[in-house]
């Protein structure tokens, strides 16, 4: 008997995959997974369970192709997990990240006697933040700004298959600009990226306008945090995304607006979200 009976080549054919794909990607093995389960119709898991039984599908080598060609793997199969939820992406949004899930992180930690009831997530893109915080507090209601009709589409697909769409609402915007009355929880992953950095990577297939903020990558954050104060619930907070070397300026705008700051790091240990609340008295 064979132990690999039935394996179609299976593991050989992932095995030269992730060889192919480790010139363009630092996660060759989990994107070639991701790209065989896609071309399967299957789960990840399920691929991995099953692997033996299945056989390599005839689109495998042209996903693996698009893949060495720089194309993020979340563009080719058009989803991406965060934090307990699977998203819709498009070239149109932000491909969410790990790193970002420490802002919904710093939110449960903020939340254990009482659940937040009002969210507001600006630049929303795939609904990411939002619907990950709605996913985990059933009572809450979201509201998810954008600039881009494109991102916002793309997130109300994402409510509606996540059932969610009754509990969010979506709304093109500039930032805080005419949005009234106070949120628990206030979620914002800006761009905050410098315009003269050198980028490589899944960025490079991203839009510039989810990236880029001026000479600095501070643009965005002098424009957001002076609404910040009007926003914030007297017991609620504001998680904001920032950049590995950006906590000393961000915070420094966010307590000249009147906030206490308080840094978390992401996964790797960099500076990643900021935890604004209001000042006491
Ligand atoms: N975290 C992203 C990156 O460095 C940037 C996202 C952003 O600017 N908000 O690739």
């Amino acid at each position: 008997m064979s132990g690999i009976a039935g394996d179609g080549g299976m593991a050989d054919a992932l095995r030269a995959a992730t060889a192919r794909i480790s010139a363009a990607s630092d996660t060759p093995r989990l994107d070639a997974e991701l790209l065989m389960a896609h071309a399967l119709g299957l789960s990840r898991n399920a691929l991995l369970l099953r692997q033996r039984d299945l056989r390599v599908p005839p689109g495998f080598a042209a996903l693996t192709d698009r893949r060495v060609a720089g194309e993020p793997v979340a563009y080719i199969t058009g989803f991406r997990d965060f934090w307990t939820i699977s998203l819709a992406v498009t070239p149109e949004v932000l491909i969410p990240r790990p790193d970002s899930e420490t802002l919904i992180e710093a939110a449960v930690a903020h939340f254990t006697a009482r659940a937040p009831r009002s969210i507001l997530d600006l630049g929303t893109g795939s609904g990411a933040l939002l619907l990950a915080a709605l996913s985990e507090w059933p009572d809450a209601h979201g509201l998810g700004i954008d600039a881009s009709p494109g991102a916002l589409a793309v997130a109300q697909g994402n409510a509606e298959r996540l059932g969610l769409a009754g509990r969010a609402t979506f709304r093109p915007g500039d930032w805080a600009q005419g949005i009234d009355g106070r949120f628990d929880l206030i979620l914002i992953n800006p761009p905050y990226i410098a315009r003269n950095v050198a980028l490589a990577g899944d960025v490079l297939h991203e839009p510039d306008s989810a990236l880029f903020a001026g000479v600095e990558g501070l643009d965005d954050y002098r424009r957001i945090v002076p609404d910040l104060r009007r926003l914030i619930a007297p017991d609620g907070m504001a998680a904001i995304e920032i950049g590995y070397d950006q906590k000393d300026a961000v915070s420094a705008l966010l307590g000249d607006a009147g906030l206490t700051v308080r840094a978390l790091q992401d996964l790797a240990g960099h500076d990643r979200c900021l935890v604004a609340t209001m000042s006491k008295g």
